[in-house]
């Protein structure tokens, strides 16, 4: 590896179904970065039933924001320590999330090394996509059973991973996690703008082109 120190590392904005898990997947194999993706992380602790999967299914499968936050800041200090360029995804989606998130970032003194990616997308868009998404819970590679099709039915390209259905892909669901975006984590890239270097991708745009805009960034 070669000055990965010198990468940027970056915080993910956008709502469900806008390509946010396609960056990360590119980032990851292509480029050498770690993903924290906080729900991910959950959807780990829940299937292995670890101490952490217990304590959330002890609260009827409710995430409260000190174990999020917890789990958030000690991933990016191993990140940080290993010296891996980062992704953080999923993260933060309320005001009290991106002060705390703020706060780490301070108490490392990396502020200046993050870039903000704000994924730009309409509602009607990513219904339309989670409709329709599949996604391999090995390797976590998206596809879409009308645009992205696998080579194999339910089978993953990359790895030969299962396809399924994530919790929570359903219409209903969506359109209740796209209000909760609207409301409460969009104002918050013009928050990040005060502080951070934000850039605006425009997610209605074929995949092809946004992996073109990626290869750019680092
Ligand atoms: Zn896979």
């Amino acid at each position: 590896m070669t000055a990965t120190t010198s990468k940027p590392n970056f915080v993910l904005m956008g709502p469900p179904g806008c390509g946010k898990g396609t960056f990360c997947f590119y980032m990851t194999k292509q480029k050498g970065y770690h993903q924290i993706c906080l729900g991910d992380i959950i959807r780990y602790h829940k299937k292995n039933n670890t101490d952490i999967g217990k304590s959330i299914a002890a609260k009827g499968g409710f995430v409260d924001d000190e174990l999020a936050f917890g789990i958030i800041e000690q991933e990016v200090k191993d990140a940080v320590k290993s010296n891996r360029p980062f992704i953080v995804d999923g993260f933060p989606r309320t005001v009290p999330a991106y002060e705390f998130l703020n706060k780490v970032f301070q108490d490392l003194s990396i502020e200046s090394t993050l870039t903000f990616i704000y994924f730009d997308i309409d509602d009607a868009s990513c219904i339309n996509r989670i409709d329709k998404r599949q996604v391999c819970f090995d390797c976590s590679a998206v596809f879409n059973s009308t645009t992205r099709i696998p080579k194999k039915e339910l089978t993953c390209d990359h790895c030969g991973g299962k396809l399924d259905v994530r919790d929570g892909d359903d219409v209903a669901a969506t359109v209740k996690r796209l209000a909760f975006y609207r409301e409460n984590t969009e104002p918050l890239v013009e928050t990040a703008k005060r502080k951070f270097k934000v850039i605006r991708i425009d997610a209605t745009a074929p995949v092809e082109d946004c992996l073109k805009t990626y290869e750019l960034l680092t």
